[in-house]
């Protein structure tokens, strides 16, 4: 039986992206691409695209997302750069601090919710 309960975890990136509910992605990745306080400006973009993925074992998932927010930690645009992925609907990747993997599943569950109109108020159901 699938667990669609949204975890601590999830529930607090969907918080972070809410706030961007109503904005264009595209015009959210112009802002962060564009600025130079971003803590990836000087880094390789292949250190976002790694080879875990949402189907990896929970211990790669794991280290995946503790490698990804240590990137990202005080990035001052991760807000942004997070709501404009899961927007855009991005399918590959880490944003935001948050790991390929964990945003894989993050955006099934955004896109759910922002069809149903409910992504400002996030509860305790995915589905
Ligand atoms: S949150 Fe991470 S991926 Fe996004 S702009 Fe900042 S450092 Fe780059």
């Amino acid at each position: 039986m699938p667990n669609n309960r949204i975890t601590h975890f999830q529930r607090e990136q969907l918080e972070r992206a809410a706030r961007f509910a109503e904005a264009d992605g595209w015009e959210l990745h112009l802002k962060v691409s564009d600025d130079e306080r971003r803590n990836c400006a000087e880094v390789p973009v292949d250190v976002f695209f790694p080879n875990a993925d949402e189907d990896s074992g929970e211990r790669l998932i794991r280290a995946e997302r503790e490698r990804i927010a240590e990137q990202c930690r005080g990035c001052p645009v991760a807000d942004e750069c997070l709501a404009g992925a899961l927007l855009r609907g991005e399918r590959y990747g880490g944003w935001g601090g948050v790991g390929q993997p964990d945003f894989q599943r993050l955006s099934r569950i955004f896109r759910k919710l922002r069809q149903r109109g409910r992504l400002t108020e996030i509860g305790g159901e995915a589905a």
